[in-house]
């Protein structure tokens, strides 16, 4: 089999190659093709065409290909779940790529002897499929979500999961209490915080380097029935911050607070992509720039907000509560939007604008986007330069920023994050719209080069979320020392040869003699 395998290295295809592949390794899912959106991704700037996409049926499945990547000179082997990565991460050149999806569903619900309630899922599973399932039959829900839910379980452990409930749980790492990995020499561990622990914390935030995740058990709590979502308008970013942190703080004081917090920057324009227009959460509502201040600026903030209630509650209850939690706010009085939506509805709720984004051609052009965590301390400066000027016209789509708290993180993970306790994400999701026609994907890219730039030259606490980089002295340098050498180790025992998740370009295969 694997001179077969190597027959294909070579580049002579038989005409069958597809079953034969499937047959070669014994596999109970089967062999797609030798490339088509194998060698794509979401952020739409590389292309690695993969010598097969394989759709594994289960772990065992997995097993087989990894162990038959060890066995060839120099294969690969690339889990892709949604394939929603900016550059290349999920794919494999001239390797093996794994259609995660494929893995089924196995959903199961565990409920354990202290009354605490867990899903077991598959790692190829979509978030959105999890929701419904937890929801619609057993009123549960997982605790920590990311903003857009077409991701898979496996593609999103592997690099955090981050949302506006973060800062209270902690991301979707700080929230899975069991895995089941493929390591890279093809073996199958459960693993835990207490079974095969450097396993499971490696692979919490490991960008795919130790073991394709096949399981994961996600806690679960009541799902509340509605939402009251509400967008806040602030024009100074001292007073957007501070209120922001005052949320993700408040419950230390014995305080209650949104079950959502979030917040982003957009332009002072009438453009519908990033300016004012794309504020009012019910299309019935407009944003009057007439009650901004005259000194406003190029930027404006806004703070977006959840409360979660029941069908039971009265609407003046909640009107209570949630007057009660703006209490003391300063944001603009009369820029205040809301929204009442179902749980599901909220959670789904950049689906409709990924429908959107469809019809108008943007959602499959160019998406050349930075993810990073900067440092509260230097947040301030950040905007001055960056949103201020940098992006003062905006960047076609939304600019997230909005704080998170480190000690809801587990450090033990090999996620890196800045040192201070309360920092930042920053999320320029950039759109390219094909008409008009704006600045090229790789002029945004240069301009993603600018800013990263200039917080390395100022020094700011900052990491890259999502990270890509092209040589292994900026991965060293993203980990830190202590980070590196952990990991380092961590690659060497679960995945020596260096076989899983080429496209993050970390380590290089070790070739076979
Ligand atoms: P892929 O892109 O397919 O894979 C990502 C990496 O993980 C690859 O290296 C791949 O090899 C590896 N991998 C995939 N599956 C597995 C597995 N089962 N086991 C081991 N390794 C695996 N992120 C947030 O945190 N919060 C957000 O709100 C958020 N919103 C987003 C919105 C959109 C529209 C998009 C496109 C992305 C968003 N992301 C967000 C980023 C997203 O979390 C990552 O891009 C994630 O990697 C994508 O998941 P995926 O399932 O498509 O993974």
């Amino acid at each position: 089999m694997i001179a077969y395998l190597e027959c294909f290295v070579s580049e002579s295809r038989p005409d069958d190659g597809v079953s034969s592949l499937s047959k070669a390794l014994g596999l109970q899912g089967t062999v797609v093709d030798f490339g088509g959106e194998a060698g794509r991704d979401f952020g739409g700037m590389k292309s690695f065409p993969p010598l097969a996409f394989i759709r594994p049926a289960g772990a065992d499945d997995v097993a087989r290909v990894v162990k038959a990547a060890a066995r060839s000179s120099n294969l690969t082997v690339a889990a892709r779940g949604n394939g929603h990565s900016i550059n290349g991460q999920a794919m494999a050149d001239r390797g093996l790529v794994l259609d995660m999806r494929s893995l089924g569903e196995h959903f199961r619900v565990v409920r354990a002897g202290d009354g605490s309630v867990y899903a077991d899922v598959s790692g190829g599973a979509l978030w959105e499929d999890v929701l419904k399932r937890c929801v619609f039959e057993y009123r549960m829900t997982p605790r920590s979500w990311t903003d857009y839910l077409s991701l898979t379980v496996g593609g999103t452990l592997s690099n955090a999961g981050v949302s506006g409930q973060a800062f209270r749980y902690g991301p979707q790492t700080s929230n899975v209490t069991e895995l089941e990995v493929v390591t890279g020499k093809g073996e199958i561990f459960n693993c835990s915080e207490t079974e095969n622990s450097e396993l499971f914390f490696g692979a919490l935030g490991g960008l795919g380097q130790f073991g394709i995740i096949t399981r994961a058990r996600l806690l679960l709590q009541p799902a509340p029935d509605m939402v009251r979502w509400i967008r806040l308008v602030y024009t100074e970013f001292d007073d957007f911050t501070r209120d922001a942190e005052l949320l993700v703080t408040r419950q230390d004081d014995g305080g209650d607070s949104f079950d959502y917090v979030e917040g982003f920057a957009f332009v002072n324009s009438n453009n519908p992509a990033d300016g004012r227009p794309s504020v009012p959460l019910d299309p019935q509502e407009t944003f009057d720039p007439a009650h901004l201040p005259p000194t406003s600026g190029p930027i404006l903030y806004c703070l977006e907000l959840a409360h979660h209630y029941r069908n039971t509650d009265r609407s003046s209850t909640v009107d209570t509560g949630v007057n009660g939690l703006l209490g003391g706010l300063g944001f603009v009085e009369e820029l205040k939007f809301q929204l009442d939506l179902s749980y599901v509805e909220f959670l789904l709720r950049v689906k409709r604008a990924e429908e959107h984004a469809k019809a108008n051609g943007i959602w499959d052009a160019p998406h050349p986007w930075l993810n990073m965590f900067v440092s509260k301390s230097d947040i301030a400066d950040f905007d001055r330069t960056v949103f201020k000027k940098i992006l003062k016209d905006g960047i076609g789509g939304p600019m997230l920023v909005y704080p998170l708290r480190r000690s809801k993180w587990d450090t033990r993970t090999s996620v890196v994050l800045p040192e201070s306790e309360i920092f930042y994400i920053v999320a320029l999701l950039r759109f390219t719209p094909p008409y008009p026609k704006g600045p090229s994907a790789e002029n945004l890219v240069a301009q993603n080069q600018e800013i990263i730039q200039y917080c390395t030259r100022k020094g700011f606490d900052f990491k890259l979320y999502l990270p890509h980089y092209r040589s292994q002295e900026d991965w060293k340098r993203h980990f830190g020392n202590d980070q590196w050498s952990r990991f380092v180790e961590r690659k060497t025992c679960f995945d020596p040869m260096a076989i899983l998740a080429p496209g993050q370009k970390i380590f290089s295969r070790v070739p076979q003699p």
